[in-house]
């Protein structure tokens, strides 16, 4: 069991992470499709082509110093590619996230819970969304709340815990009517679809313990 990741393994977790959600594009776009325009897989799979792009130039990594500069990397690589409101959204969770994280280099269920804390506050100070409203921090509060009560856990466990969370909060979208994005214009016939943003956030916690729980 891991108590926590390198540095250099949680590049290469973040590497999984963009794999999953690249693999995971015809789904996303079609879940955005019932509720908004649906681009949501196609922003989604551009964003993580960066992400591989940015995360693959050996000689960054090496002049890596913190999981600061790397959560920030990869929130960089998601705002500068994929455009639109999801871009902004994506890539604050991980350069908001990211500020809780300077000067650590062992990402543990303390630095985890440190990032979504982090990350989701300033999800919110940018996109306003508030819980209720049918968008991706429908599924992040929860994960926060998990990390928050199981932090002090093995890493696996933790991220376990917020990934489940997640999950539940984005099953929970399907009976909210969306009030912001895209998708307020729907009304009432957005219910019974889950969420396009919550989704992905639930893949991106789900692909997160995939990678520390294949680890030896
Ligand atoms: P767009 O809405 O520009 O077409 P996407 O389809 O890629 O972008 O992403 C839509 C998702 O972005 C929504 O499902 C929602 O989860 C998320 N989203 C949009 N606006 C906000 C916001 N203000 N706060 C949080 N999440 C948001
Ligand atoms: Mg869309």
């Amino acid at each position: 069991m891991r108590s926590g990741l390198a540095l250099g393994e949680t590049r290469a977790m973040f590497q999984h992470i963009a794999r999953q959600m690249i693999a995971s594009q015809d789904l996303l776009s079609a879940a955005d499709r019932a509720i908004g325009d649906g681009d949501h897989g196609v922003g989604m799979a551009r964003g993580f082509e960066a992400v591989l792009e940015a995360l693959e130039d050996s000689s960054n990594a090496v002049k890596m110093l913190d999981l600061k500069e790397l959560f920030q990397k990869v929130g960089m690589a998601l705002v500068t590619s994929m455009g639109g409101a999801s871009g902004i959204i994506f890539g604050t969770w991980f350069t908001g996230g990211g500020k809780a994280l300077a000067g650590k280099t062992v990402f543990d269920g303390e630095a985890f819970y440190n990032f979504l804390e982090s990350g989701l506050k300033a999800v919110q100070d940018r996109g306003k969304a508030k819980a209720g409203e049918k968008t991706m921090v429908d599924a992040l509060i929860p994960a926060c709340s998990a990390a928050a009560e199981f932090h002090n856990q093995d890493l696996p466990e933790v991220i376990q815990k917020a990934a489940l969370a997640a999950a539940a909060g984005m099953e929970n979208t399907k009976q909210m009517v969306a009030t912001v994005g895209k998708a307020k214009t729907l009304g009432q016939r957005s219910l019974g679809f889950a969420d396009p943003g919550a989704i992905s956030t639930h893949l991106i916690l789900e692909a997160m313990f995939e990678y520390v729980a294949s680890l030896p």
